[in-house]
């Protein structure tokens, strides 16, 4: 990890660095190379969105919001919620609005962790999760995820989890794998938490990216976890905004009321015009979420196609916008060094996988992200095809 700023001796985050998307963005800029490392499109937010931002911010919609999300945007949370997966949610009580799915992230952590409980996490894992859990005083507990497909090892998840688990991190659809859980998944997730106390925080950011015909699933669909769950969702996936940095959490009302004691003072309250905005185009455009999965579905097809003749062997995508690519016949430099030399040499940006991982992986994988223009794509698989 690259430690680019001056740290105490006494520093939190002994082993925090710079982020390893902020690292890989800055090289790519620096080299002139095609960023297909961090997550962002390189695509627009639909236009009457953001028409709908300069019509509140004329119409003086520019003050502080209610703390816990504009009632308008709950509400159409709620009925997003309701028309997509059935649920049933309780807007005054179980929706906040925060600032990205990291700002939920770091308040449901801070919420219910407490120095020296127990957080175990799936790896590879986001990058947030672990910084969020240690500044919180946790113990760590990371169990690697099932090789080749990175589905959960339940014998490994089941030897981890004990009395001390405050709470159990999952990400579905993940990233950087693109592997999505299945209802299955949440009962045995939830015959291993219902004995315990934990709680299982559920990053679900990609909701709608769920490709080949299949659904995403929920943590809030399962009966048994519904009242111990957080679950994360970001507006920055869903309108090509990732800049806006607008997400929400929905939990039970007990938790969603110590959700708030955190949110109330990292961030107070989230961009006014911007969730007017939101709530009225969700109310005009409800199948707008419809259109992503086959939308990114023909992007990942597409960049697949594109690098059929290169010597990077891809792995299967069942969602996110994100594709892992093993570069084992190309090299056996470890994974930083060959992102490095991919910028350098080929003017092409990937994330490396081992920097979301405690042990390393059993294999050379990178991540592209793929949620890209056409011509984006194909310079950069012209440039993948040399490698
Ligand atoms: N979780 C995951 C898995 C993500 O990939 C991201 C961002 N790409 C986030 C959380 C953070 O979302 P936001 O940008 O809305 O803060
Ligand atoms: N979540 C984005 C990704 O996975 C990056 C977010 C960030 O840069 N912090 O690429």
């Amino acid at each position: 990890r690259r430690q680019s700023m001056m740290s105490l001796p006494d520093s939190k985050l002994p082993g925090v660095g710079t982020t390893i998307f902020t690292v890989m963005s800055q090289l790519a800029a620096e080299a002139g190379a095609i960023n297909l490392g961090q997550g962002f499109p390189d695509f627009q937010p639909p236009a009457r969105l953001c028409g709908l931002i300069a019509e509140h911010l004329a119409a003086g919609h520019n003050q502080y919001a209610p703390m816990p999300g504009l009632p308008a945007l709950c509400e159409a949370i709620a009925s997003h919620a309701q028309r997509r997966y059935g649920l049933s949610i309780d807007v005054a009580n179980e929706v906040t609005v925060t600032a990205g799915g990291t700002e939920a992230l770091f308040a449901a952590i801070h919420a219910v962790v407490r120095p020296g409980d127990e957080v175990v996490m799936l790896d590879p894992a986001y990058d947030s999760y672990g910084p969020a859990a240690e500044l919180a005083g946790a113990r760590l507990r990371r169990v690697p995820l099932r090789m080749p497909d990175f589905g959960i090892d339940y014998e490994r998840l089941a030897a981890a989890i004990g009395p001390r688990t405050r709470l159990l991190i999952v990400n579905t659809p993940h990233n950087p794998t693109g592997a999505v859980l299945a209802a299955s998944d949440w009962e045995r997730i939830a015959d291993l938490i219902e004995p315990t106390g934990a709680m299982v925080l559920s990053d679900e950011v990609y909701e709608c990216l769920v490709f080949d015909g299949r659904r995403h699933t929920s943590v809030l669909s399962n009966e048994r976890l519904r009242g111990r769950c957080f679950a994360v969702f970001s507006f920055g996936k869903v309108y090509n905004a990732t800049g806006w940095k607008i997400g929400y959490c929905v939990a039970a009302p007990v938790l969603t009321a110590e959700f708030r004691k955190v949110h109330q003072f990292l961030t107070f309250s989230v961009s006014t015009p911007v969730q007017h905005a939101i709530a009225d185009f969700m109310r005009e455009e409800p199948a707008f979420h419809d259109g992503l999965a086959p939308f990114y579905q023909s992007r990942r097809d597409h960049f697949a196609t594109l690098l059929r003749e290169s010597r990077l062997a891809l792995r299967p995508v069942a969602g996110t916008y994100f594709q892992l690519a093993d570069y084992g016949a190309v090299s056996d430099e470890p994974d930083i060094e060959f992102c490095m030399r991919l910028i350098r040499e080929h003017g092409v940006a990937a994330i490396p996988l081992s920097p979301f991982c405690a042990e390393p992986l059993q294999a050379r994988l990178v991540r592209f992200c793929f949620a890209k223009e056409d011509g984006t794509l194909e310079r950069a698989s012209e440039r993948l095809r040399n490698v």
